[in-house]
């Protein structure tokens, strides 16, 4: 154990004192014993290797929950890293709570098992251990990988490490093919051991970014565990929704921006609502009073992460694009091709803001009558995600 001055777990390429280089899966020719050393000449559309085409002789395997039929970046991290510290006769195993539509093998995996009768949204945390454990005992992984957040997967790990006498690390922040480590006391001290048998990963420690596929292949496993809940152990209560206007920006997976170009304020709010998105703003925005300060985001307001970010009316300026570095796709609605905000955007649409927004609110306002219910586009965030994909 060393003792060290608390470093930015977020913070890229740390060197620790033991002189090794943290996070640094997903760079070319640095994970264990795999060579990824051609990978780094693969042109971006090019379709890119395979990990291993070797027989497997071992397993590692991933457990997360599906979000709305997606891994979140948390787990596509954790997945990524079973893909980056395994060698080539290593084969990893995906196993899937919730419905799953995403593309395993360009997430690193080999097999993808799913289990569509788990839901995130259903407390059962019985019936997960059992099929955890009757995965684990099929396949006998040498490691096993969860995410460890506080949306399930971090307890699920707990429970089968405990249940399965298993040796566990928790908060991994820093992983490659002989080790892990994590802080420890209070975060003055840092510690590091082999890897054990059940691996709990902190956010933000591996690049999801992948130079190789996996196999993909799905394998059809069907799990007819016991239902504690039907035996009456145990009572969901439910989910209690929340307003997405309530939610820190810092914690929203989801957000639409407005910029000198949102005139329409209200129909901007209204569509926020509509879409569960939380709401930002640009300066510019903020300081012509349409916004409370605590909307802005950039390097004097807010630093954000969302899975989709929609920035309406926004240029994109150097200060703004600060504070979404770190967000995974970027929509623009800007009347202006040539704005900076282009560049970072995934997909640019070149249209007025209110027009466009007003065009989105007619689309939900349709939708919700053609399905008879009050409800809000409760996949529009999937949507946007896939129209990227
Ligand atoms: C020290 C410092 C710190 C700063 N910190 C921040 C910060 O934290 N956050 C921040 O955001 N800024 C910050 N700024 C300000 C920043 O430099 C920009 O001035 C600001 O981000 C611009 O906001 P904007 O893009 O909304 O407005 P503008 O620059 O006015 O851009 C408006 C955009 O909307 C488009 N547009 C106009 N009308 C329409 C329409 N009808 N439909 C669609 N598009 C339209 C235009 O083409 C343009 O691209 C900072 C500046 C300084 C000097």
């Amino acid at each position: 154990m060393n003792t060290l001055k608390r470093i930015n777990p977020r913070r890229p390429f740390t060197v620790t004192a033991d002189g090794l280089r943290r996070i640094t899966l997903g760079m070319t020719g640095v994970a264990g014993t795999v060579d990824f050393a051609a990978a780094g000449t693969v042109h971006r559309h090019q379709p890119k290797p395979r990990r291993t085409t070797a027989a497997a002789q071992h397993v590692m395997l991933v457990a997360a929950h599906a979000d709305r039929g997606a891994l979140d970046e948390h787990a596509r991290q954790t997945l990524a890293a079973a893909a980056l510290v395994a060698d080539a006769s290593t084969e990893i195993v995906l196993l899937v709570f919730g419905e799953f539509t995403g593309d395993a093998a360009a997430l690193g995996a080999d097999k993808l098992i799913e289990l569509p009768a788990f839901d995130r949204r259903k407390f059962a945390p019985a019936d997960e251990l059992n099929a955890l454990a009757a995965c684990a005992a099929a396949y006998a992984p040498i490691h096993l990988f969860l995410p460890d957040n506080a949306s399930g997967d971090g307890d699920l790990g707990r429970r089968y490490a405990a249940a399965a006498n298993a040796s566990v690390a928790t908060h991994v922040v820093e992983i490659d093919a002989s080790h892990v480590a994590t802080y420890v006391h209070a975060n003055t001290a840092f510690a590091s051991r082999a890897l054990p048998e059940v691996i709990l990963l902190a956010p933000n420690a591996v690049d999801p970014k992948l130079p190789f596929v996996g196999a993909g292949e799905r394998v059809a496993w069907h799990f007819g565990g016991e239902s504690a809940a039907a035996q009456g152990k145990l009572r969901d209560l439910g989910i209690e929704e929340m307003d997405a206007a309530q939610l820190a920006l810092e914690e929203a997976d989801f957000i639409v921006s407005a910029g000198n170009g949102v005139s329409d304020v209200p129909a901007f709010e209204r569509l926020a609502a509509t879409l569960g998105a939380a709401i930002g703003a640009s300066r510019v925005a903020v300081d012509d009073g349409k916004f409370t300060r605590d909307k802005q985001i950039g390097a004097t307001g807010k630093t954000v992460e969302a899975s989709v970010y929609i920035a309406f009316g926004i240029s994109g300026a150097v200060q703004h694009l600060q504070g979404i570095k770190d967000c995974r796709h970027v929509i623009a609605v800007n009347l202006d091709a040539s704005a900076p905000i282009a560049k970072r955007a995934n997909l640019t649409v070149i249209a007025d803001a209110q027009e466009t927004i007003a065009a989105l609110n007619d689309a939900a306002a349709a939708a919700r009558s053609a399905r008879g219910t009050g409800a809000a586009l409760l996949n529009s965030k999937a949507v946007a995600e896939g129209a990227l994909a």
